[in-house]
């Protein structure tokens, strides 16, 4: 696996090197929309700490962390209120899903139909 980059620019946001419209924060995640909505609503939710991927994030990330995380997702569904009409998570992972930012994160899309999952790659 490939190097954590310090430099990415969620790094930054961590930091406070950049600014973000954050909507949610805890100890574990922070929260904040996505500066080109693909969705109604579409937040973007990272862990604290320096994980490149959510396999990254799975195998090296205290269960504390991994929890925390996953947590902080269900509060922001649940701040949101999403569950009821439904709503979609995506962690673009690597070259094949199309990740732009080396720091794991997880896309939360919902606020009207969002359609098929993909575009067929076959
Ligand atoms: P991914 O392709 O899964 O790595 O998604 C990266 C996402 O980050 C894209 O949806 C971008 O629109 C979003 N993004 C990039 N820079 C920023 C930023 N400064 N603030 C909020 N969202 C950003």
């Amino acid at each position: 696996m490939s190097t954590y980059e310090d430099n990415n620019i969620f790094a930054k946001i961590l930091r406070g090197e950049i600014p973000c419209d954050k909507v949610y924060e805890d100890d574990y995640a922070l929260a904040f929309n996505d500066i080109n909505p693909q969705a109604p609503v579409h937040i973007l939710v990272i862990p604290k700490g320096s994980y490149i991927s959510i396999d990254d994030f799975g195998v090296n990330a205290p269960a504390e962390e991994v929890a925390g995380f996953y947590k902080a997702v269900a509060n922001i569904v649940a701040e949101k209120e999403l569950a009821g009409d439904g709503f979609r998570t995506i962690a673009n992972t690597g070259l094949n899903g199309g990740q732009e930012v080396p720091h794991f994160h997880v896309h939360i899309l919902g606020g009207a139909a969002l359609g098929p999952m993909i575009s067929k790659a076959v």
